[in-house]
C-alpha cells in the first residue's frame, strides 16, 4: 500500500472494527464466522474510502480578505497587496484582535462543514499571531477545539509565516525571538508536532529558514516548509537537507530539487486551490511521481490565497491542474497525506490495525467522484468507527 499503486478495490466489501480499530477487511463473501454477528451498518451501495486527511490548513484566523479578491482580478500580485498592508499582515492584525473564544467558535463552525466533506483528520497551522503570546493563543485554540469536536487535529507552529511589522527593520531579531522564546515555550507545553517556515521573497530567506528549522528539530519538532510557491527559492533542497516531513506548494521547484526531495523521502504537498486563486503555473505531479516522490494534496485553507476548505474540490483540481489520476489524487489526500503528518501507521488507509476512519461517497468510482464534481457527494464519515 505504501508504493505509488492505487491500493486494492473491493466490490461488495465488508469492514469489521472493534474499539475504533479495523480488525478485518475484505470481500463480504469471505467474512469469517464469528465476525458477522456484530452490529451492522450497510453502506447502501456507497463507495467507502479512507477518511480524507487535509494535511495543510491555516484553520484559525480573524476576519476575511474578500476585498483583495477583486484587486487581484485587476492584476495586483500577492506581493503587491502585501506591500500595501494587505495580505498576511492584515489577517495578523485581525487575528490578534480576536478573542480565543471567537477563534474557537469559528474553528468549530468550519470543522462541522469540513467533516461533511469527508475529512476526518486535519493539520492546523498557527502563523497569524507572530508574537509569543499570540502564537501560543492560536495553538491553544487548536488544543481546545480538538477536545470539543471529533475531527482529529494535528498542530503545526508557523511563527515564521511573515516578519511582523515590529521587526521589519531587523528580521534577524524576529528569528532570534522564534528560536529563543517561541520554540522552547511551545515545545515545553507540547503544543505543536511540526514547525513550518514560509521560505519566500518577502517572508524568510534560505539561511533564516534553515536556522529556525534546525532549532525546531533539536526540540523534537519535525520540519515542514512552504517552498518554491512564487519563485524557486531552493526550498525543495532545504527540505531534503533538514529532513522535513513535507515540503508544500512547489509550483516552481526545479527537477534537481524534486530529486533531492525524492531521495530524502520528503512528501511533496500540492495545494492546487492556492495555485488556482493566485494564477500560478501549477505543479506537475508527473515530474514528482516519475522521480519517486510521494505527492499529497491539501487545501491550504486560509483567508488570502486559498479561501476554501473544500478538499474534494482540491482533488478535482489535482487531476486537472497537477495531472494526477483520480486514484493518485485520492491517495494524496489519504495515505500520503498521513505520511505528511507522520500518522501513516494509524490512519490513511483501510487496513487491519488502523483507526476505523472512513468516508462514504455517493459515486460508483473514484474517477466518477472527481470528474463529475458535485459539492456534496459525501454521505457519511466515520471517525474511530463512529458517526457522531
Ligand atoms: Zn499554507
Amino acid at each position: 500500500m505504501d508504493s505509488q499503486d492505487a491500493g486494492e478495490r473491493i466490490r461488495r466489501a465488508a469492514i469489521v472494527w472493534k474499539g475504533g480499530k479495523i480488525v478485518w477487511v475484505g470481500s463480504e463473501d469471505e467474512l469469517p464466522t464469528g465476525l458477522d454477528d456484530e452490529i451492522e451498518f450497510d453502506a447502501n451501495k456507497n463507495m467507502v474510502v479512507p477518511g480524507l486527511i487535509d494535511c495543510h490548513t491555516h484553520l484559525a484566523f480573524g476576519g476575511w480578505r474578500a476585498d483583495e479578491f477583486g484587486q487581484r482580478a485587476m492584476g495586483a500580485s500577492y506581493l503587491e497587496i502585501a506591500r500595501k498592508g494587505g495580505g498576511i499582515k492584515s489577517t495578523v492584525a485581525q487575528t490578534r484582535a480576536a478573542s480565543s473564544d471567537t477563534l474557537v467558535n469559528r474553528c468549530l463552525e468550519f470543522l462541522k462543514e469540513i467533516n461533511k466533506l469527508g475529512v476526518t483528520t486535519i493539520e492546523c497551522k498557527s502563523g497569524y499571531g507572530l508574537s509569543t503570546a499570540d502564537e501560543i493563543k492560536l495553538l491553544n485554540v487548536y488544543d481546545k477545539v480538538r477536545r470539543l469536536q471529533r475531527v482529529r487535529m494535528v498542530s503545526t507552529f508557523l511563527g515564521a509565516h511573515v516578519v511582523p511589522d515590529e521587526f521589519e527593520s531587523n528580521p534577524d531579531a524576529y528569528v532570534d525571538l522564534i528560536i529563543e522564546e517561541m520554540l522552547p515555550t511551545i515545545s515545553e507545553k507540547g503544543l505543536a508536532s511540526f514547525c513550518d517556515v514560509f521560505l519566500e521573497d518577502g517572508a524568510f530567506n534560505l539561511d533564516r529558514s534553515k536556522k529556525i528549522l534546525e532549532a525546531a528539530k533539536k526540540l523534537g519538532m519535525r520540519p515542514k516548509l512552504h517552498a518554491d510557491q512564487l519563485s524557486d527559492g531552493g526550498g525543495a533542497n532545504l527540505a531534503a537537507e533538514v529532513d522535513a516531513i513535507s515540503a508544500d506548494h512547489l509550483e516552481h521547484t526545479s527537477r534537481e530539487g524534486i530529486r533531492a526531495m525524492a531521495r530524502a523521502g520528503v512528501v511533496a504537498v500540492s495545494l492546487p486551490i492556492a495555485t488556482l486563486y493566485l494564477r500560478q503555473p501549477p505543479l506537475n505531479a508527473r515530474d514528482f511521481i516519475e522521480e519517486g516522490a510521494r505527492v499529497a494534496v491539501a487545501t491550504d485553507f486560509n483567508p488570502g490565497s486559498a479561501p476554501s476548505y473544500h478538499l474534494p474540490l482540491a482533488l478535482t483540481l489535482a487531476c486537472t491542474m497537477n495531472r494526477m489520476t483520480p486514484e493518485e489524487a485520492l491517495k494524496g489526500a489519504t495515505l500520503f497525506a498521513a505520511h505528511a503528518i507522520g500518522m501513516s501507521r494509524t490512519i490513511g488507509s483501510i487496513e487491519i490495525g488502523k483507526q476505523a476512519d472512513f468516508t462514504l461517497v455517493a459515486a460508483d468510482s473514484v474517477d466518477q467522484w472527481f470528474y463529475h464534481f458535485v459539492p456534496t457527494c459525501v454521505t457519511q464519515t466515520y471517525i474511530n468507527g463512529d458517526t457522531l
